[in-house]
Parts: C-alpha cells; structure tokens; sequence
C-alpha cells in the first residue's frame, strides 16, 4: 500500500505521526531518502494516513504577506555563526525566554541531520546555521504537541513541507505556536551526505561542520570542516558536495515538483538569504549575511515588534526579492545526470561521481561567464544560479 506517488512524497512523516495503529516506519530508500512504510499486517485501512498527508490535501495557504524585510542581527557574532542575517536566533532567544521551546535541525555526534529542541539558550549553537541535507524529522511533532498541550510557546523551524506536515498532524492552529519556514532550494540525500563526511573522517575526528563559513565572506561562502588540530575550508563554488547540491544533482524528487512554493506561506514566519541586497539596498551589503524575513500573521509581527531594536532593519518589496530568489515561488529543474548518479553511488566516490557529473564543458563555461556578467546587472542569487 502506498500512501502517495513516490515522486511527490516529501519524507515530512505526517503520516506516521497521525496512524492510529502505530504500523507506519519510515526507511530509507535506495537512494537515501526516508519513505513511510507501512506494515500491512496491523494495519486497519482507517485511511488517516492519507487524510492527513498534506501533500494529498494541500491546503490554499492561508497567510497574507503582513510586510517583507531586509533585516540584519546588530549582533556580529551571532550574525557570524548564522547562516544569513542571524534572524533565527534573535527569535530563538525571545521564545527560550519566556520559557519556550525550540524546534530545529542539528547534527547528532556522527553529522547525520536530525530534528530536535532545546530549552537553553547554551544549546542555540546547535541549531545555528542552515545544513544543506534532509532532516530526519523523528518524534519531534509529537513532542510539540505536548508542549503546546502543556501551554509551553513553541518555535518550530523548519522546511516549508515540514512546517506543513506539522500543521497537518496538528489539525489545529494553536496560538502558542510559532512556525518559521524558510525559502527552500531543496534537500540533498542523506545518504550521499554521510558517504561524503565517512570519507572526511578518514582524514581525522570531525570536530564541526559549517555549511556557511563567512571568513570567505557570505557571497563567497565555504563549507569547513573542523579536525582535533587543523580546519579544512573550501569555497562552496568548488566543493564537489555543494556543487552537487546546487547543480540539483541530489535533491530530493519532491523537490523538483515542490507542493509549498508561494509567495503566501502558511508559516508565520519566512526565512532566506536576501540575494541581490546590493541591488536593492545596497546599504545593507557588506557580505556579512543578509535576511529576506517575510511576516505572515498578525502573532509573528507582534513578535518582531517586540524585538525590533536588535535589528538593523528596512521594509522592502517582496517581488523584487523574489526576483534574485526564485525558490520562493519556483521548484527547481532536476539536473540530466540526477539518475546517473545515484546509479553509481553505492560503487563510487562521492569526489569522483561530482568531478564526472558537475564539470561543465568549456562552452557551458562560457555561457555560465556571460550569463554572469549579465546577472550581476539584472537578478537571479546564489541558489537560483544554473
Ligand atoms: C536545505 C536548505 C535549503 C535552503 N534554500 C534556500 C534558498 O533557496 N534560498 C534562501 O534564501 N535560503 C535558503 N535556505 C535558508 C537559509 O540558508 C537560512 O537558513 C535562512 O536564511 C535563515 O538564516 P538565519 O541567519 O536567520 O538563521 P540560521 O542560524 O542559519 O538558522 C537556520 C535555521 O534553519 C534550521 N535548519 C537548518 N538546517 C535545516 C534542515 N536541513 N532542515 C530543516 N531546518 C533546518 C535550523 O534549525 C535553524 O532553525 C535554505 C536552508 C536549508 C536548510
Ligand atoms: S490506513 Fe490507518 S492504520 Fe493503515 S497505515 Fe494508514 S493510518 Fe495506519
Ligand atoms: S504525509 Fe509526508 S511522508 Fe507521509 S506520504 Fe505524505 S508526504 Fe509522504
Ligand atoms: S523543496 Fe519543497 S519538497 Fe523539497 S524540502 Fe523544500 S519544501 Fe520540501
């Protein structure tokens, strides 16, 4: 029995939350990507798996665009271990004190990606910063519930078909809850991802990982990987896992057919990079890290409000965002050599199956200069890039 086509299945696990008879698991496929499994021996046919399932009923998203921002974190230090423009942790804070709860991914001690919360603000580092890989999503909706049960404030930080799987196993909107998205390229598998940093733990203990180490500056990020006595950098631009993910060599299928792309979010709140800042506001742009913060509902402007003299921060017109993001509103192309790929993974190098599959012939290179040249004077950002 198969709740939803292969294809659109998001991995979200609202299915498995919701099943009465506690006979649906998630494993992973062939290719790494989890997948609902359900044992036909216990199960009653009640059908809730696919009641609940929020791709089979995707819901008109309800939110309005209160106001888009172009926001930074005063905070430089925060700012440095973020991902964008440190918006993420300032509201972390906020919800941590007033004895909140919060919901995000972080690495577990062997780098596989994983949901979680904490209820310190010594444990934000852990949640800190984007990992560029699928989250195992595991109890987490359960736990929210019962926070939320409790009448704890819950943030939940998620991808936008997570915050939508959370919603649906929910069923109800809660005013102590606060969802936050963020403008979603897609996820990479996590089995590639762990063939990748098996191969860097040959070369010594892994102390850290940054998915966006800033000392390149922010445009020019580097993926680094921390050892006992030295620190591995490389611009995300070269690396063979980060091209990997941006040439939509291994994302997820759903992501090519993404079921949450829209200007209107029924997150509270939406979190991205502000690619083209310098377009825009260029008094913003000093490679630090930038956010695109989009409101969408009355409870996440309420919250800014009450935080708004950390940031250094402007309104700014959503559709010009857009403009350098089109992940907000646009699944991405799924890359030719996508199959290929995975075909090969289980017998080769993850190093060798990018410098095959991700080097572009000296025509495309050319194509990629001028297409350059010419997006620096019009639009398109970092993960839009083809
Ligand atoms: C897989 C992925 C794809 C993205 N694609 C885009 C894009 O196309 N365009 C764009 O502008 N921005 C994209 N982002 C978002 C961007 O990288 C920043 O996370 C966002 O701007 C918030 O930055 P920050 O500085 O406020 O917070 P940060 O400190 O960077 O906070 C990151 C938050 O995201 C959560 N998170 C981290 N990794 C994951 C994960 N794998 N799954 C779910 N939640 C996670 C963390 O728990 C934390 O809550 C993507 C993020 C991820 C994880
Ligand atoms: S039909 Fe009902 S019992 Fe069967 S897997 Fe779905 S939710 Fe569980
Ligand atoms: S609820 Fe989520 S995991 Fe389950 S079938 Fe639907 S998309 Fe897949
Ligand atoms: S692109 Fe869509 S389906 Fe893929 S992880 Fe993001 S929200 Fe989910």
């Amino acid at each position: 029995m198969q709740i939803i086509d292969k294809v659109l299945c998001n991995g979200c696990s609202a299915c498995l939350h919701a099943c009465p008879k506690n006979c649906i698991s998630m494993a992973p496929d062939k290719n790494g990507f989890l997948r609902p499994v359900i044992d036909e021996t216990k199960c009653t046919n009640c059908g809730l798996c696919k009641k609940t399932c929020p791709v089979l009923n995707k819901k008109e998203q309800q939110g309005k665009v209160v106001q888009a921002y172009v926001i930074i974190n005063k905070n430089e230090s925060v700012r440095k271990n973020s991902s964008s423009g440190g918006v993420f942790t300032r509201i972390a804070k906020h919800v941590l004190s007033k004895n909140g709860v919060v919901f995000g991914a972080l690495f577990d001690e062997n780098f596989k990606v994983k949901h979680a919360y904490i209820e310190s603000e010594n444990d934000l580092i852990k949640l800190q910063k984007s990992k560029y890989v699928q989250s195992e999503i595991g109890n987490t909706y359960k736990e929210a519930k019962n926070f939320l049960d409790e009448g704890r404030l819950v943030l939940f930080t998620g991808t936008p078909c997570q915050i939508g799987g959370l919603q649906a196993y929910l069923k109800k909107p809660y005013d102590n809850l606060i969802t936050q998205d963020f403008i979603c390229h897609g996820v990479p598998s996590p089995k590639v991802w762990q063939k990748y940093v098996a191969k860097k733990q040959e070369k010594g203990t892994i102390k850290n990982i940054s998915f966006k180490d800033k000392r390149t500056g922010w445009n020019k990020y580097s993926i680094s990987f921390e050892y006992e006595n030295s620190t591995e950098s490389e611009l995300a631009s070269k690396n063979s896992y980060m091209l990997l993910f941006l040439r939509d060599i291994i994302l997820r299928e759903s992501c090519y057919n993404c079921a949450f792309k829209d200007k209107f979010r029924n997150s509270d709140i939406t979190l991205a990079d502000y690619w083209g800042v310098e377009n825009v506001h260029p008094e913003f742009s000093d490679d630090k890290g930038v956010s695109l913060v989009v409101i969408n509902s009355k409870k996440a402007d309420e919250t800014l409000n009450e935080i708004k003299q950390d940031f250094t921060c402007e309104q700014t017109d959503l559709d010009m965002a857009i403009k350098y993001n089109s992940c907000m509103v646009k699944s991405v192309n799924v890359n030719k050599n996508r199959e290929d790929f995975f075909k090969r993974l289980d017998k080769c190098d993850v190093e060798k199956l990018a410098k095959k599959y991700t080097r572009f012939s000296i025509f495309k290179r050319l194509e990629i200069k001028i297409k350059n040249i010419i997006k620096k004077h019009l639009n398109r950002g970092e993960y839009g890039q083809k």
